[in-house]
């Protein structure tokens, strides 16, 4: 699905772009295993609910139960201060914490203020999103899932859905 594979290439870019960062100012950034001052995502756009819905159904009952359960306030992916989706989050958890644009101010977690970013190393976050809703629209068009044809979907109302529901979505977008 032609959504799918740019969703997977702005991800690719993305975290070419944290690597970069990480491989410069590694030592003096806060972002690391065990930082979770931003893990308080409530909701994602459909096209990147797709890799978590795939990895999802691989899982054992342990970890369903886990992301299902009524938790705190941080997000249902959030276990013991790591991200259990971690190879799939989605966009925004992969610029968190880093040096980013947004209405030509540089915006970053303050646990990382103080740190000089050269330009080449300032996430332009408003092209990332533009882009991300662009091939969400693309998605919405490809897709014939009624749950799915939404601006946005509640992680926690989803995955708190009747399994059946989630394994169908699955089950169809294998179909595309
Ligand atoms: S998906 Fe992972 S990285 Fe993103 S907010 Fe949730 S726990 Fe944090």
């Amino acid at each position: 699905m032609q959504s799918l594979r740019y969703y997977r290439e702005l991800i690719q870019k993305i975290d070419a772009f944290t690597e970069s960062v990480i491989s410069t100012y590694g030592n003096q950034l806060h972002c690391r295993e065990g930082c979770s001052s931003c893990c308080i995502l409530e909701s994602i756009m459909p096209v990147e609910l797709v890799p978590i819905v795939q990895w999802y159904v691989t899982q054992p009952e342990s970890i369903k139960i886990i992301i299902k359960q009524e938790n705190s306030h941080s997000c249902i992916f959030l276990q013991n201060n790591s991200c259990i989706i971690y190879p799939v989050r989605p966009v925004i958890c992969r610029t968190h914490g880093y040096p980013v644009l947004i209405r030509n101010s540089v915006d970053i977690c303050p646990l990382n203020n103080g740190i000089h970013f050269e330009p080449q190393y300032i996430l332009n976050l408003e092209n990332c999103n533009t882009m991300l809703a662009a091939i969400n629209i693309l998605f919405i068009k490809e897709v014939q899932i009624p749950s799915l044809q939404t601006e946005r979907i509640n992680l926690r109302t989803f995955f708190q859905s009747p399994e059946s529901d989630i394994l169908s979505i699955v089950h169809t977008l294998k179909g595309y």
